[in-house]
């Protein structure tokens, strides 16, 4: 079975869960979207409002500025990356997911990691950062490349937090420069980008 075949049987199952209190309120489940042979698995936090209207991981404005700093580091949806959520289903108000909702729903994030055997996972935030370590800070993580289940892992800031505070735009961007040089290296030397050399 091919991976989308696999991901798409997960797919089913997750858009019927009610594992957690979040299914009461939600519209639509966001399983996550991309190419699962891309080599980059990119995990947020969970949908928000446009999320959870059409199905579809980052489309809001915090997924239209994650699209365009992708293409700039030379990446987009459709050939290097899916894109996934620590929670499938909106948490009222954007509020963050709590630890109940977590636990209950972090078992489809770890059948899509293994599923998809990205070589690199991208960590969008601090709630996502909790996967690998819930103990760890954002400040410490952000930027370091960290080794998680023979995974390469790298963290940086969730783009809604650079929406809140464009201050920290230029220090993302090193760190997707960081993730095109290693992409580079370790998946595909041809991959280019206008902004990067
Ligand atoms: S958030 Fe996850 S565990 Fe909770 S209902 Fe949605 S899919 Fe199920």
């Amino acid at each position: 079975m091919t991976k989308i075949e696999q991901l798409e049987i997960l797919k089913q199952e997750v858009l019927s869960c009610q594992k957690c209190k979040l299914h009461q309120t939600r519209t639509k489940v966001v399983f996550g979207e991309g190419n699962p042979d891309g080599g980059v698995l990119l995990i947020g936090e969970g949908p928000g409002a446009d999320e959870d209207k059409t199905g579809r991981p980052f489309v809001g404005r915090s997924g239209q500025l994650l699209d365009k700093i992708l293409d700039a580091a030379g990446f987009n949806r459709k050939d290097h990356v899916f894109i996934a959520n620590i929670v499938k289903c909106r948490p009222p108000n954007n509020r963050e997911p709590e630890k109940e909702e977590r636990e209950a729903c972090l078992p489809y994030l770890h059948k899509q990691i293994e599923i998809i055997n990205p070589k690199i996972i991208v960590l969008l935030g601090a709630t996502a950062l909790k996967l690998i370590d819930p103990s760890m800070k954002l400040r410490e993580a952000k930027g370091q490349w960290m080794i998680w289940k023979n995974k390469i892992v790298l963290t940086t800031y969730h783009p809604s937090a650079l929406l809140r505070n464009p201050n920290l735009k230029k220090e993302a961007w090193e760190h997707f420069k960081k993730l095109f040089y290693k992409y580079r290296e370790i998946i595909n030397p041809e991959i280019k980008s206008e902004h990067i050399k």
